[in-house]
């Protein structure tokens, strides 16, 4: 692995909290010396945070906890190292994990203003920056990105052109999508529209495609998008043409299908098939992620078929970052408590 990555790595497995401010609070001006009212049952003391629920007080600690003032940039500079190191021949694999509404696709995607940018955007500048600059050095560097979904633990390709998004009667998506990794850690999934990409502009296109073939696949469904995993991944293939060093890095950014519990969603018929699916999922995503970071000799990878798509990315000296995404509000303590508990159980 080469470029001197430093990284100050606690296995490969970290964990960092963001709770997102009020909604509709966040612009009560500090400025002025307002006190803001903050309904919330969060305290922060640097890496730790509590919750109160029913009176009872519930302390959790993480690599990273960000509260409601952190930008998106101090979110970013946070990571930046970790996405550079999918330059340097890793595989990387960077998830966000909570509630629907506790802001994963903020996190992850943001917004269009430059200041509200989130990883994916900000990740993929860097990237493509950094690529240009190591030409110098003799780097030449391929980029492929793909871009699907997960739902009902069916892959949907996001990039097909002109894709209707019609489901058939179980909703699922009809082509299957056969998942296989080669002896050198590739992961092929048949069918699947792969991209060259040569530009931050090329990539912002395809994602604005992705983002559309979402929300079309099930206008019947409210929140339809929070109903699924988005799996953007960037291949990235270096030669060096003076030294002939090769390497072959993967930057797998996810965010995850809401993680909230059956009894709130009143689930019954398809939203109940749909709950059961991620459910299923996001805990074999934790099982996974719990036996890589105990250094169990089985890991249940092909639990799921999110697991199984990432095999290659999560064992071995790949990198995992998981973002446990918390919404502040009182109303929202129960689901708070338990995304903490899962973010612990992987930390
Ligand atoms: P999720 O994807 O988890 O369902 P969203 O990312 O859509 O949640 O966030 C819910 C709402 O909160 C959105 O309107 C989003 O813009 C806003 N939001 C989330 N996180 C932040 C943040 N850190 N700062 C400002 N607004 C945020
Ligand atoms: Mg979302």
């Amino acid at each position: 692995k080469l470029h001197n990555t430093i990284l100050e790595l606690k296995g490969n497995i970290r964990v960092f909290c963001r709770v997102r401010p009020v909604l509709g609070y966040s612009d009560c001006s500090e400025k002025e010396g307002a006190v803001v009212s903050y309904p919330t049952a969060l305290e922060f003391a640097g890496r730790g945070i509590d919750l109160t629920n029913n009176a009872q007080k519930y302390s959790f600690t993480f690599d990273k906890v960000f509260n409601h003032e952190a930008s998106q940039e101090d979110v970013f500079i946070e990571i930046s190292q970790l996405v550079q190191s999918a330059l340097d021949g890793y595989k990387v694999c960077i998830f966000a994990y909570g509630q629907t509404g506790s802001g994963k696709t903020y996190t992850m995607m943001g917004k269009p203003e430059p200041q509200q940018k989130g990883l994916i955007p900000r990740s993929l500048e860097q990237i493509f920056q950094t690529s240009q600059s190591l030409q110098s050095q003799g780097w030449s560097y391929k980029m492929q990105a793909s871009m699907l979904e997960i739902y009902n633990e069916t892959v949907r390709d996001l990039l097909v052109p002109g894709r209707s998004g019609t489901l058939d009667a179980n909703g699922s998506a009809s082509k299957q999508y056969a998942i296989k990794h080669d002896s050198s850690g590739n992961t092929h999934v048949a069918e699947l529209t792969i991209v060259d990409v040569y530009s931050i502009k090329d990539v912002s296109f395809l994602l604005n495609q992705a983002m559309q073939s979402r929300s079309v696949g099930r206008t019947q469904i409210n929140e339809e998008s929070s109903r699924s995993h988005f799996v953007f991944t960037l291949r990235i293939s270096g030669v060096n043409t003076s030294t002939e060093q090769q390497v072959q890095g993967v930057l797998n950014l996810i965010d995850l299908a809401g993680s909230e519990r059956l009894a709130k969603s009143g689930s019954t018929g398809d939203r109940l098939k749909e709950t059961q699916a991620i459910n299923k999922s996001l805990s074999a995503l934790s099982d996974v992620i719990f036996s890589i970071a105990k250094k169990e000799d089985h890991v249940p990878f092909r639990n799921s078929k999110l697991t199984y798509l990432l095999q290659p990315c999560l064992g071995g000296d790949s990198k995992t970052l998981m973002f446990v995404n918390i919404a502040p509000e009182v109303s929202s303590v129960g689901e708070s408590l338990c995304s903490l508990r899962f973010a612990a159980r992987v930390n």
